[in-house]
């Protein structure tokens, strides 16, 4: 078993600097000027050492998309990222209905070995909406997915919804809703405002989020299922979340944000370029600091990517014709320092909170989101709080280049990222 060093990090940025000292797979001390012998030290010269992120939504595009990105690829980004597990979106091809698909990809995971794959089951067969997929049966296979989600298409028939939420709750499952109801965003291309009005693209409305969100909490409340709800975007959607939370019958229902609705409105618009187009669209600066606030009060549980590689020829086009979504996983920490950290409505005990601690506990992970203490698993990132960089979205490890940050400096900067003791990421590069 290897042993390893960090030299001077700081726990949740707090106090004097400590050593760390991981002895396989777990924190084995933590101390002031540990004199122990390891096999690899990191000098981390006061760094931020938090608990290793969880990202709940990730398009690894694998089976189907592989020039958009790979489980391989797609673990790279998310080591770089500081992420030691990520959820898999069930829109691939063929959609992971089943538990062939599902086991596949999770075994890719394990092979490369980079970051805990855990695939998210789709909720109906196809994601056609129409019948239930063998949720059971995903449940009781190898990959054991707890998560399942029709992402990229929401349940939108009620009784499905119903029968899902019930379902999932005999064996403490979770049903994650892309919440757009779908005769309201009929040809939707934009935030329907005033940008997309002078544009002449077609409106996609806050409420045919609102109306399904309030739809599924009132759902979840009556079966007592598990509701989860993606890429929250409205600050209409946070403000019934409010509501239903400060509710007795609360706990059951729980909210992700996205990085690029915590920092981009629709004013984006105004270029044209289809790196901007994403569903849920971006919104309007209201919106935008609503979320934040939403985020900083727990409303919001946590933040989630959406992390979307699309290949080249799906995004250098025509705005009608590209494909929404943006890449995520190597520039989430970054957003997050600069949009909840630097304006105050975040401490590192915060980042923690809601980009791991919270998103393993929706997700159900024993031994991811754990306390930096010893004895703990070694699942960690270590941060430089103070590093400014440039996003280059040619150079991240995704193989789409879709990353609408390109050119952007980011505050914050993942120095390690270690999953059970072992560094996946270390200065930028990935160790295999
Ligand atoms: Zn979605």
């Amino acid at each position: 078993m290897s042993r390893l060093l960090l030299k001077d990090v700081r726990p949740y940025g707090e106090g004097d600097p400590v050593d760390v000292l991981v002895d396989g797979e777990v924190i084995a001390e933590i101390g002031a000027n540990l004199e122990v012998d390891a096999d690899e030290i990191v000098h981390a010269d006061g760094a931020v050492l938090l608990p290793g992120f969880v990202d709940l939504h990730t398009h690894l595009r694998e089976p189907g998309r592989e020039d958009a990105e790979t489980v391989e690829t797609g673990s790279s980004a998310a080591a770089l990222g500081g992420y030691t597990a990520v959820f898999a979106m069930a829109n691939t091809d063929p959609v992971a209905d089943n538990a062939v698909i599902v086991e596949h990809v999770w075994r890719r995971g394990r092979e490369v070995g980079l970051v805990d794959v855990h695939p998210v089951g789709a909720v109906t067969v196809g994601l056609k909406g129409e019948k239930l997929a063998e949720l059971g049966t995903m449940r009781r296979s190898a990959a054991e997915v707890r998560i399942f989600s029709d992402d990229g298409h929401c349940v939108h028939d009620p009784l499905i919804m119903r029968r899902a939420l019930e379902y999932t709750k005999s064996f403490g499952g979770v049903v994650a809703q892309h919440a757009e109801e779908p005769r309201l965003t009929v040809g939707a291309q934009a935030h329907e405002g005033a940008n997309a009005a002078r544009l002449g693209l077609a409106g996609w409305p806050a409420p045919a989020e609102e109306a399904i969100v309030a739809r599924d909490c009132l759902l979840a409340g009556h079966t007592g299922g598990t509701l989860h709800i993606c890429h929250v975007s409205t600050s209409g959607t946070a403000d019934i979340l409010r509501w239903w939370k400060s509710r007795e019958t609360a706990g059951s229902v729980s909210a992700e944000v996205t990085p690029h609705h915590l920092l981009l409105t629709d004013d984006r618009l105004e270029t044209y370029d289809p790196v901007n187009k994403v569903n849920p669209p971006l919104r309007t600066d209201a919106d935008v600091m609503a979320l934040r606030e939403a985020l900083a009060d727990g409303t919001v549980d946590c933040v989630a990517t959406d992390h979307a590689p699309h290949a080249a020829q799906d995004k250098d086009c025509e705005w009608a014709a590209a494909k929404p979504g943006m890449l995520g996983l190597q520039t989430a920490l970054g957003i997050v320092v600069r949009t909840m950290v630097r304006p105050g409505l975040l401490d590192w005990r915060g980042v923690a909170r809601v980009m791991s601690e919270r998103p393993a506990e929706i997700a159900g992970l024993a031994d991811q989101g754990r306390p930096v203490a010893a004895g703990e698993p070694a699942n960690l990132v270590l941060v430089d709080p103070d590093a400014e960089w440039t996003v280059r979205g040619a150079e991240l490890a995704s193989l789409g280049e879709n990353s609408p940050f390109d050119g952007m400096q980011l505050p914050g900067r993942v120095v390690a990222t270690l999953l059970r003791g072992r560094l996946t990421a270390h200065e930028g590069k990935v160790r295999r």
